[in-house]
């Protein structure tokens, strides 16, 4: 697997910053679910890519840790202030744009078997097919969150050189696709 390939993708495709990180970097804690679960963002239950509907916490951590390494990347947006809720819903729909512009980039690069999750849930539709209860429109599109895999993104950016915050009046957000140990590639 080429990993310096990988990072360029990103970053050519719209990340800031882009890094192979290894599995021993990524710190996962299953008090995401509790977060998740007091519903800020308003995705809890209403997203088929969220909690509850992505699986038991500690099962998903247990995946998360059988990968070796992952591409951890950052977007960042200016805000017109830190009370621009509008801004930041908008700069994770562009985030959630790019993620899916770098994944269709780096597949051919990509071994078997990856996972990408996202910051904060799928954004692929306006409103989820899940508020419906109906079936996910678009399967191969849709991107399950890094919280409801219990990564903690802020303690995870500590080892790397990705900052989880980039100055005032900005928003800054995270994807990573996780690397399965294959040299395929
Ligand atoms: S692709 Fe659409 S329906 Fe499927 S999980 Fe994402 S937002 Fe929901």
């Amino acid at each position: 697997m080429n990993f310096d390939k990988l990072v360029e993708i990103a970053l050519l495709e719209g990340a800031k910053k882009a890094a192979v990180i290894s599995g021993s970097q990524i710190v996962t804690s299953n008090s995401f679910r509790k977060v998740c679960a007091d519903n800020v963002c308003g995705n809890y239950g209403r997203c088929w890519m969220c909690p509850p509907d992505t699986g038991d916490i500690d099962e998903l951590i247990n995946i998360v840790k059988s990968f070796p390494r992952g591409l951890l990347y950052q977007t960042i947006y200016e805000l017109e202030d830190s009370f621009d809720i509008e801004g930041m819903g908008e700069s994770a729909g562009l985030h959630a744009a790019v993620s899916r512009k770098i994944e269709k980039a780096a597949k051919p690069f990509l071994p078997k078997g990856y996972l990408h999750l996202i910051n904060g849930g799928c954004h692929y539709c306006e409103t989820c097919a899940k508020t419906e209860d109906k079936p996910c429109v678009s399967p191969e599109n849709a991107l399950p969150s890094l919280e409801s895999y219990g990564i903690d993104v802020y303690n995870t950016t500590k080892s790397t050189d990705l900052k989880y915050i980039n100055g005032q009046n900005t928003v800054t957000f995270f994807s990573m696709i996780l690397l399965p140990e294959d040299g395929n590639v």
